[in-house]
């Protein structure tokens, strides 16, 4: 095997949809109404129903997604809220964009999400805000999360950036909160051709709000009555997304069904450590990831067979220059340092084949042998 696999496969993805797609896109250039044209609307109604809440705004992005909750929950300077630092920067980095503190509390080291456990001991009488990741494509135990938070009064973002089609006790994530964030990057569970995200609330005062701030604040044109962001989805992009929904639950079966296979093709080695899905919980796999004590040579080894690997994510936020000095510990945080150091993530889409999938595995084996 001398040819590279690719990592994530996009193209399969679209020869499948390409009529639709192309046709979506047609329609949009036909219109020609780019910004907030009719896919707009038709995206929020339809992803709204799908998650089972009242309301979905589209946004530019899944980090536009996050730095919008925070502002319609008027979280600012002084402020503190909790997360993990094991995940991608954008969950803190709207934090102190707002002027607040994250506070980063440590994670589980088999899900890879928040331990709640360790939550309510970081809360203080600062924190404003909750903001679990949902990383690799599970929620954290957001059951337990909520009773702590009505505890305290707080509302809880879930960044459900990579697991937008999971569910956590028959209920979907982005669907389980004050606010869910998702976001459509082409390489998330469900992808657009460019940059595009939404928030998905319950809460018809909060989506309004929400609505307002994407806007720059517009209650109506060229009538500002709060600061806001250029922060709108474009059309282009939700029709995209409104093609690629056609096979979303198809995906979505498959993601759940590869995620079960490689865990059984990996099972009982000592040397790969394997994530547990937790009871009530269903994993869409944004990414399936490993542990290994020997990164570096697993990946050369995966490497020199034409298998791509990727590491989410190498440093952990507050490890990193920019947050250093700008986060407060709400616990030690020697899980997401060790996962920093072990995690390895697989090739992984809904399209990766039996064969494919038992030459990574087998590979993998051989290489921690
Ligand atoms: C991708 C991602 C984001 C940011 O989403 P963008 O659409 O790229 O802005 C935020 N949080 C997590 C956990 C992510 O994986």
């Amino acid at each position: 095997m001398t040819q590279a696999l690719p990592f994530i496969d996009l193209k399969t993805q679209y020869a499948l949809l390409k009529q639709s797609i192309d046709a979506r896109i047609q329609t949009v250039l036909n219109h020609a109404q780019y910004i907030m044209g009719p896919e707009v609307a038709e995206m929020e109604r339809k992803l709204a129903e799908y998650v089972g809440v009242r309301h979905c705004v589209s946004v530019s992005s899944g980090t536009e997604a996050l730095l919008i909750s925070l502002m319609a929950l008027g979280v600012g300077p002084g402020d503190e809220v909790i997360t993990s630092p094991f995940t991608f920067a954008a969950t803190a980095e709207v934090i102190v964009l707002v002027g607040a503190t994250p506070v980063f509390v440590d994670i589980e080291p088999d899900t890879y999400n928040i331990d709640t456990a360790l939550v309510e001991q970081a809360i203080t009488h600062k924190t404003r805000a909750i903001i679990p990741v949902s990383l690799y494509g599970q929620t954290s135990d957001m059951l337990a999360l909520q009773a702590i938070a009505d505890r305290h009064g707080l509302p809880i973002i879930e960044d459900a950036a990579q697991s937008l089609g999971a569910t956590h006790h028959g209920r979907r994530s982005s669907g389980l909160s004050k606010f869910g964030c998702v976001s459509f990057f082409p390489s998330k569970p469900l992808g657009c051709y460019g940059d595009g995200g939404a928030l998905l609330t319950d809460d018809d005062r909060l989506a309004q709000i929400a609505r307002e701030i994407r806007t720059h604040g517009q209650e109506r044109r060229y009538w500002h009555t709060r600061i806001g962001v250029g922060g709108r989805m474009d059309t282009l992009q939700c029709a995209i997304v409104l093609a690629k929904l056609e096979r979303f639950e198809w995906e979505i079966d498959q993601r759940i069904a590869l995620g079960q296979q490689y865990l059984e093709l990996l099972a009982g080695h000592n040397a790969i450590g394997l994530p547990t899905v937790r009871r009530g919980n269903t994993c869409v796999w944004a990414q399936f990831t490993v542990r290994v004590a020997d990164r570096e040579a697993v990946v050369s080894a995966l490497g020199a067979k034409g298998i791509p690997t990727a590491v989410h994510y190498p440093v952990p936020l507050h490890k990193q220059p920019a947050y250093a000095s700008l986060c407060r510990m709400g616990s030690p945080l020697p899980q997401s340092e060790l996962a920093a150091e072990t995690v390895l993530s697989l090739p992984f889409h809904p399209y990766l084949s039996a064969d494919t999938q038992h030459m990574i595995a087998a590979a993998l084996r051989d290489s921690v042998a």
